[in-house]
């Protein structure tokens, strides 16, 4: 199975500019596409860690990257993921670029995350796609795991400062390549998002101040998230769903 996880990505820029993302939309027709409404914040270090532990942020305990001052490490967080639980039971998995924590986590793989893990200029977050796409490369011709998940992150930065401009369909082009390099090597495939996007000023929560040391925000997140599945039977409603959804697929 195959997991492509694409902070922030929402349907209200896929959708009007599906001619333009022939990957997501070829995926989309020949498998199912839907919206997930978030009953947790759209907060993207619990999003993620919901995602991959089955757990409720109530549950796992994870909502921020700091704490109390200090960057929370994989060891603050006392949950088992989806990958401890498949290497348990003896099915190959490995985790590329995995947000829920800062520099993103890696499981199984060695990765030197870009501009260490917090890249934030437009040349950044090109260079994250195009690393991360190596990278998983990489893993999918040469070690094949059963499980293989992987998150690019560079929409939701990009968001923040880009919403409503060109730049922003730009990226998603790029994302979207990625996608068309990465799907040829499954035929079970989920892609997802851990929250959308939308104006600023209509946002139902704010993770940003208006103004930052790089400028003005422009867009914050929202709480439709969007979903692609592709041979999973399995619902998905919530991120949560996702862990099941593999766990269910194994038998683990
Ligand atoms: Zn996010």
């Amino acid at each position: 199975m195959l997991v492509i996880g694409l902070d922030a990505a929402t349907w209200d820029v896929i959708k009007p500019n599906i001619e333009r993302l022939p990957n997501i939309k070829k995926i989309m027709n020949e498998g199912k596409a839907s919206t997930i409404s978030l009953k947790q914040k759209p907060w993207s270090p619990s999003v993620w860690c919901s995602m991959f532990t089955g757990k409720t942020p109530e549950e796992h305990g994870h909502h921020d990257y700091v704490k109390d001052g200090e960057i929370v490490g994989r060891e603050d967080i006392h949950s088992e993921f989806i990958w401890d639980l498949l290497d348990r039971k003896g099915i190959s998995v490995k985790a590329l670029n995995i947000p829920f924590i800062v520099p993103p986590y890696n499981y199984n793989v060695d990765f030197e995350p870009v501009a260490n893990g917090v890249p934030v200029e437009t040349e950044e977050l090109l260079e994250e796609i195009e690393k991360v796409t190596e990278k998983a490369l990489e893993i999918l011709k040469h070690d094949k795991p059963e499980v293989f998940i992987v998150v690019y992150t560079a929409l939701d930065k990009l968001s923040h400062h880009h919403w409503g401009e060109p730049i922003l369909v730009d990226f998603y082009r790029k994302v979207d390549e990625a996608i068309g390099k990465l799907i040829p090597y499954d035929q079970e495939i989920i892609i997802i998002s851990d929250h959308g996007f939308c104006d600023y000023h209509k946002a139902p929560i704010r993770t940003l101040p208006p103004t930052t040391p790089k400028g003005e925000i422009k867009g914050d997140h929202h709480p439709e998230a969007i979903l692609i599945t592709k041979n999973i039977n399995y619902e998905i409603r919530q991120p949560e769903d996702v862990y099941y959804a593999i766990q269910n697929r194994y038998g683990v």
